[in-house]
């Protein structure tokens, strides 16, 4: 397994990180297989989408903000209710397939790491298997 480490700037953010985890599979010296791409946290998520315009995840991040509101009632008392739920609604993994070496996607997919409690140091874990 591969750990690779994202550094979050704020509570909402959105960030392409497919060329990562396409340089980090180099590492596993496979050309076939599964690449599993695993978040490890509870107010983080992982998804793959449009990464061609911008506006795409951006117009996710701001429907998931409306849908769960962050001073929505919730009983949770560490505040960040919403961040799991978001968490949950998204999903924490992505399963690809390695063709060549390469990220088999979509002409327009790109895989898309949330942060909905940020900023924070957060971990991805790759496995090909
Ligand atoms: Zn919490």
């Amino acid at each position: 397994m591969i750990k690779i480490n994202i550094k979050t700037r704020s509570k909402s953010e959105v960030i392409d990180i497919t060329e990562m985890i396409q340089s980090a599979i180099s590492k596993f010296n496979k050309s076939e297989g599964i690449v599993l791409v695993y978040v490890p946290h509870t107010t983080a998520g992982i998804t793959i989408n449009e990464n061609y315009d911008p506006s795409v995840r951006e117009d996710i991040m701001d429907f998931l903000n409306k849908l769960v509101p962050k001073d929505g009632k919730y009983k949770h008392l560490e505040g960040n209710a919403d961040a799991h739920i978001k968490s949950s609604l998204i999903g924490n993994s992505v399963v690809i397939i390695l063709e060549n070496g390469k990220l088999k996607l979509g002409r327009w997919q790109g895989i898309l790491f949330f942060e909905f409690d940020g900023p924070r140091e957060r971990e991805v874990w790759i496995k090909v298997i």
